[in-house]
This record gives structure tokens, sequence and C-alpha cells, in this order.
């Protein structure tokens, strides 16, 4: 079953980076440009993953992570932050936001997917029987 990735970046560059590393990987990709669509899609796609930019219009990615939890079944969903490497205690508030991990921006093509798989539930993808 292929691994669905949700992936909220308001940045078209980040974005594209993300879904050709992913796409080569095997995933498939849906993307919101920010927090609210963010939570509408999640609600609606039910992905596997959550990659979550921080610096997003309407609501930043703290609140956006912050409304994920709440949501029945969208809330055992891991969200991985991707943060800015500026950004002293980005790290800290996105944990304590609820996300599962982060990883610094600007990410590395070559180790990219492999940090996120470690996020990526045993039992993915939905439909498998479970
Ligand atoms: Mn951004």
């Amino acid at each position: 079953m292929t691994i669905k990735v949700l992936y909220i970046e308001d940045n078209d560059q980040n974005y594209y980076l993300v879904n050709f590393i992913l796409n080569a990987k095997g995933y498939a990709v849906v993307r919101a440009h920010d927090g609210r669509e963010g939570i509408g899609m999640a609600t609606k796609e039910m992905p596997d993953l959550i990659l979550l930019d921080i610096q997003l219009p309407v609501m930043d990615g703290y609140a956006t992570a912050r409304e994920l939890k709440k949501i029945p079944h969208v809330g055992m969903i891991p969200i991985v932050a991707l943060t800015s490497y500026a950004m002293a205690g980005d790290r800290e508030k996105a944990l304590a936001a609820g996300c599962s991990g982060y990883i610094e921006k600007p990410i590395n093509p070559k180790t990219f997917s492999d940090q996120i798989a470690r996020f990526i539930p045993a039992d993915s993808s939905r439909g498998a029987g479970g």
C-alpha cells in the first residue's frame, strides 16, 4: 500500500523539493498551503504522516499541530515539524505542540526520506486490513 504524506507548506520551492524526494521513494504527497487547509485535508485524507512547516499564514505550525492533535483519529497521525535552523526554541515548541519530531530546514535531499521514514507507523498504510 502506498504511504500517504500530507505536507502543510506555503512555500512552493520547499513543496516541490519534498514532493520530488518523496515521490521518488514511492510515497504519495498531498499538499495544504496553510494550517486551516491542512486541518481539513488531514481529516479528509487521513495521511500516514503529516509534515508541518512552522512559519505559515493564517495560523502558525504550533497552533496547527495543537488543533490537529485534538481531532479524533487525526490526532493519532504523527506530525514532523520542519523548523528553521536559525529559530532557537522552534524545536521545543514543536514538541510541546504535539509534534513527534522535527527536521531542520534547509532539508538534506540525501537523508530526508530516511529521516521521516522512522516516524511512519509500522502498520501503514491504512486500508491494508487495519
Ligand atoms: Mn513557511
